[in-house]
């Protein structure tokens, strides 16, 4: 690295090793980049910067890591859990800082499902409709004990006993509700799913 008070413009090129082992050795000291630290695991598995930035990935790698700052919900919810999740979309809890406030209005648009409330058998042919119009990679988030278990309807002969039985859940949000900041922790478990492929 550079001296402190170094001008970067005028000062002589240093040359790059391209070997992986110089690149390693130069990991950033920051987490500036997002993409890695010096001497700790990198933040984005898969993706190397170092203080020349530059990157160092696979191009699955690097899909995987744009996919997952960019996830889209769609937007629709089935009861008080709801509520919460337009909350977490507010400028309270800035949902935006992690690029998933874009709540589309057409399962065509969007590639999270987050499943906000109790799902009755009367609902669940739908929502399992909603979940096939969602174009490919897509994922669930199971938000609140209703939509995980059943919740305090559990025994109800007109609640659902989990989503997970009609879709694939990815992550489960405990809580009765749970508070926006524990939706926005599901959504940034979600990242750390998608940028390992999942
Ligand atoms: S988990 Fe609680 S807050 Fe959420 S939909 Fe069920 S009863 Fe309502």
């Amino acid at each position: 690295m550079a001296p402190p008070g170094t001008d970067l413009k005028t000062a002589p090129a240093r040359p790059i090793r391209f070997e992986i082992t110089d690149a390693l050795g130069q990991r950033p000291t920051t987490t500036q980049t997002g993409l890695g630290t010096a001497g700790v695991a990198p933040v984005t598995p898969g993706l190397v910067a170092n203080e020349d930035n530059f990157v160092f990935a696979t191009i699955k790698d690097l899909v995987s890591w744009a996919r997952s700052r960019s996830p889209w919900p769609l937007g629709y919810g089935l009861a008080c859990c709801a509520i919460e999740m337009f909350s977490a979309a507010s400028s309270t809890h800035d949902l935006a800082r992690f690029g998933a406030e874009v709540f589309r209005a057409s399962p065509r648009q969007a590639d999270v499902m987050i499943v906000a409330g109790t799902v009755t058998h009367k609902m669940a042919p739908r929502l399992r409709r909603l979940y096939e119009q969602m174009p490919e990679p897509k994922w669930v988030i199971a938000m609140g004990n209703c939509a995980s278990s059943g919740g305090e309807f559990w025994d109800s002969y007109s609640t659902l006993q989990g989503v997970d039985t009609i879709v694939p859940v990815d992550v489960y949000v405990p809580g009765c509700p749970p508070r926006p900041e524990a939706l926005v922790e599901g959504i940034l478990r979600l990242r750390e799913k998608i940028v390992r492929g999942g």
